[in-house]
Parts: C-alpha cells; structure tokens; sequence
C-alpha cells in the first residue's frame, strides 16, 4: 500500500499496553506530544490502574500531574515511575475524597508547587460483586460516599480554589452497568449513574465560569482491578469477548486516549456527555444473575 495508507492502518491498532502499574516501555504519539504543555491535572485514584496510565499519558502529552488517593506509599511509588519514564513533574499525595478537609489540603498543596490546576480527572472509586440481597446497608453507602460525594467534593473544592476564577476541565470516570441493570452491581452501578447525572448538572451551572464536565464510561479493562475482581473470572468462564462487538477487552491506554481526548482542546466544544469506551460491550453483554453468584463471594471485600 502507499505511504500514506499504511501510516493510517497503524494508526488504527490496538495500542500497547502493560498488565500491572508499570509505565509503558515505549510509546508512540497519535497527538502532537505538547497536546498538554504547560498544563497541570490533577487526579485522584492516578496511583493505579485506569488513573495511573492516564496520568503517563497525560505526562507524555506535556502535562504535570498530581496524583492523590488514600495510600500515600501507592502514590509516591507511581510518581517515582512516571517522572522516570516521561521526564515530567508529579506530585503525590494523600486524600481521602470522603473527607473534604483533606482534598482542600491537597488542592492547596497543588497549587503551592504548580500555581495552576486545569483539569481534574475523578477516577477515584471502589467497587465489589454483590447481590443487593446480602449487600449491607453500610456497603452501599460506602460506594455512595467514595463514587459519588467524593467526586461532588472534588469537584467542588476545586471548582471553589481554581475553576471558577480560571475556568477548567473535569472527567469524572463513570461506567455503563446502570445502562441494562447489571446484575451485583446496584450500588456501584447506582453511585455512577448519580455521577453522570451531576456531569450535566455540573457542565449547565459551571459552563459559564468556562468549565467543562464530561463522564467516561469505560467498558471492561485489562490490567486493572477492576477487571481482576469483576471480570476476569467470569470472561474465562463464559468467553464474554466473544459478544463483544469489537470481540475483545479494551485496555488503560484506550481508555488514557480518551480521557485526553476529553481534556484537551480537541473537546473545546463537548460538555455536559458521557463518551462510552467499551467496545460497544454494554449493548449486547451478559447480565446473567446466576453466572454471576459464582464469582461473587470471592470478589467482595
Ligand atoms: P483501581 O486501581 O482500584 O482504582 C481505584 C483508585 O481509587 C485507587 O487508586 C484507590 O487508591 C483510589 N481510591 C479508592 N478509595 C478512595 C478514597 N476514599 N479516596 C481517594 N482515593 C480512593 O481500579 P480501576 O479498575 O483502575 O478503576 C479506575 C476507575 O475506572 C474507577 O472509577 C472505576 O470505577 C472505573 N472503571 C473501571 C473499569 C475496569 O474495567 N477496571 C470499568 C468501568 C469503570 P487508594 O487505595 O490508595 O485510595
């Protein structure tokens, strides 16, 4: 094939990625690598698996980051790695997005060192297989109150020390299993569907401070634990790729790409959606009960 045409057909690959929280050993840019120059993102669960390969994404497009979630060791071990592997500043630090005094502490420490915040990525979240019928009331709420307040509280706090004056960009990391009622999955899939719901409140009150706030509903991703405690089990046992339409799990830096699709100007104009990356799994997948229970008890916490 001519040039041109088979720079195209690289283009569409699959990009590389890696199983555990470990940089990727090379990349290769589909974007102008200073697509962020200058930027500063601040992200919370950017310790592990989803957050932490948009956090080197983001780095390998220009951006400085700060990455926070409970385990302060978690998160200076991932920024160690992803200054090492992109050459770009990242600050580690300790939140709780339950406690909002903490995320303000944080904020306040980001600015210190960066002077900027301009964009926020709510990827923090926890999450476990379990029929509504033995969740306990306490289990629900706690996926409640890290989903769904921690991303309001978030959100609020730097919308409060940096958005509204400076304008800003925020994607909260949302899911699809409300979409079709995915069986164990009501509190998580409740928490998230509340999320996607402020995503349009939040873009309609904020859109004229120059904010924007989208969802990304990610599908099932290899590498992370999420994948590991919810579908890995049940994909062996039921060769779920095959119903995929696109016949395969998605992987971090798929979903990296899209997170800075929507942080980057390349949105400029998207506010206020959910951009579905799985695939086109949530249209045709399982949403067996009885497949399901098998797994469940060894996958909750
Ligand atoms: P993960 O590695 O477990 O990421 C969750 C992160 O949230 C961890 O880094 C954790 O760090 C942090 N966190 C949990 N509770 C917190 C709290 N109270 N305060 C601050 N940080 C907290 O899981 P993942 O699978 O990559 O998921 C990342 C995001 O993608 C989540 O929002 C998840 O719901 C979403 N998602 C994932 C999939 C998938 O297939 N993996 C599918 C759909 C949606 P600490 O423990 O240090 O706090």
């Amino acid at each position: 094939p001519p040039p041109a045409m088979a720079e195209a057909a690289m283009a569409a690959r699959v990009p590389p990625d890696e199983e555990g929280d470990e940089c990727l050993p090379q990349y290769r840019h589909l974007l102008s690598p200073d697509l962020l120059a200058g930027q500063v993102a601040f992200i919370t669960g950017g310790g592990s698996g989803i957050g932490f390969r948009i956090a080197e994404i983001f780095m390998r497009h220009g951006c400085r980051t700060v990455i926070a979630s409970r385990n302060l060791q978690r998160v200076t071990e991932a920024s160690k790695k992803l200054v090492a592997a992109t050459g770009q500043q990242c600050l580690a630090l300790s939140i709780d997005v339950r406690q909002p005094q903490t995320i303000v502490a944080a904020v306040d420490e980001a600015l210190k060192e960066f002077k900027r915040i301009d964009i926020l990525i709510n990827g923090a979240a926890g999450n476990f297989l379990c029929p509504a019928s033995a969740l306990s009331f306490n289990a629900f709420k706690t996926v409640i109150d890290i989903d769904t307040l921690g991303t309001f509280n978030t959100s609020k706090v730097l919308f409060e020390k940096y958005f509204r004056d400076h304008g800003g960009v925020i994607v909260n990391i949302t899911a699809t299993l409300s979409y079709r009622g995915q069986a164990l999955q009501v509190h998580a899939g409740a928490a998230k569907a509340a999320i996607d719901a402020m995503t349009r409140h939040l873009a309609v009150e904020w859109g004229p401070n120059n904010i924007r706030v989208n969802s990304l509903a990610p599908g099932p991703i290899l590498g992370t634990e999420g994948f590991r405690r919810l579908g890995g089990k049940l994909a062996e046992k039921s060769q779920q790729f095959s119903v995929i339409p696109l016949q395969r799990a998605g992987n971090k830096t798929e979903i990296a790409h899209s997170t800075l699709y929507l942080a980057s100007p390349l949105s400029s104009y998207v506010t206020g959606t959910t951009l579905v990356v799985d695939g086109g799994s949530w249209l045709t997948s399982p949403n067996s009960f009885s497949a399901l229970l098998g797994i469940a008890s060894s996958s909750a916490k």
